[in-house]
């Protein structure tokens, strides 16, 4: 069962729905253990380029102080924790973690929803039959993950790629490859069940699961009635352990929290 979530949105992003205190409340409910609001992360771009799928630098007070504030208020009943989904980029990233680290925060998620960023890049979930939008989307992910600022990697299946299938796992082997040796959990994406989304590919996680990756499942929780774990995550977790034994991360995660650099 899953008992930690570490990914939840709050209404700052301009596609969700919901107070903090409905996405806790709904938490405790279910069972969950650990629940982690991982935003979308203001980004440090131009001051002409505005992105209407996440916060304003501006809010980020406002973020962090709610947050803590209802950590205290209910920490008898669960763990609260404070993060962000990060898309990585070479030109954003050094100084987001600057005016991130302004304010307290407990991790990052890699989400790479764009690439190599939102101000001059592509949309990595649009369909493409392009081996080079695939290469450099799996370029760009390890990259990221390189940096060792990163708790996991969020849906790792979001490039849609409509090409040959072997095209698609020989660069998908490179990402696999990276998280087994260095220890990257990758997330199942559980809100790609609720809304019928083309991940978690099949074709990713039995090849991740052959290769001895492990995972984590995340509600992506844009709604507070989505922190949940659907039916179907119950049957994707009995495919993976067809391959691979090994013990989903979600618990395991606070450990690793410990020992990221910020
Ligand atoms: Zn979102
Ligand atoms: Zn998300």
């Amino acid at each position: 069962m899953v008992i930690a979530n570490y990914h939840t949105h709050t209404t700052r992003c301009n596609h969700a729905k919901g107070s903090e205190r409905d996405y806790i409340e709904t938490a405790i409910e279910k069972g969950f253990e650990v629940i982690g609001f991982s935003d979308h992360t203001p980004q440090p771009y131009p001051p002409d380029v505005r992105s209407r799928i996440r916060m304003d630098m501006s809010q980020l007070p406002d973020y962090v102080e709610t947050l803590l504030k209802l950590r205290d208020e209910y920490k008898e009943e669960i763990r609260v924790l404070i993060g962000y989904e990060v898309e990585y980029s070479t030109a954003y990233f050094e100084k987001l973690l600057t005016e991130l680290g302004k304010y307290p925060y407990d991790y990052l998620i890699m989400g790479q929803h764009f690439v190599p960023d939102e101000v001059t890049g592509f949309y990595t979930g649009a369909a493409t039959d392009e081996e080079e939008k695939l290469a450099v989307y799996t370029d760009l992910v390890i990259e990221g993950m390189e940096t060792g600022k990163f708790l996991y990697l969020a849906h790792p299946d979001l490039i849609r790629f409509t090409g040959d299938p072997e095209v698609y796992t020989n660069h998908m082997r490179r990402i696999i490859a990276h998280s087994v040796q260095n220890h990257y959990p990758l997330e199942v994406n559980m809100y790609g069940f609720t809304d019928y989304r083309w991940y978690p590919n099949d074709l990713f996680f039995s090849l991740a699961s052959e290769m001895g990756a492990s995972f984590v499942f995340a509600c992506d929780a844009h709604d507070p009635e989505l922190v949940r774990q659907p039916e179907e995550s119950v049957e994707f977790m009995e495919f993976l352990n067809r391959n691979n034994i090994k013990a989903f991360e979600n618990e395991n995660l606070l450990q690793k929290l410990q020992t990221l650099q910020k």
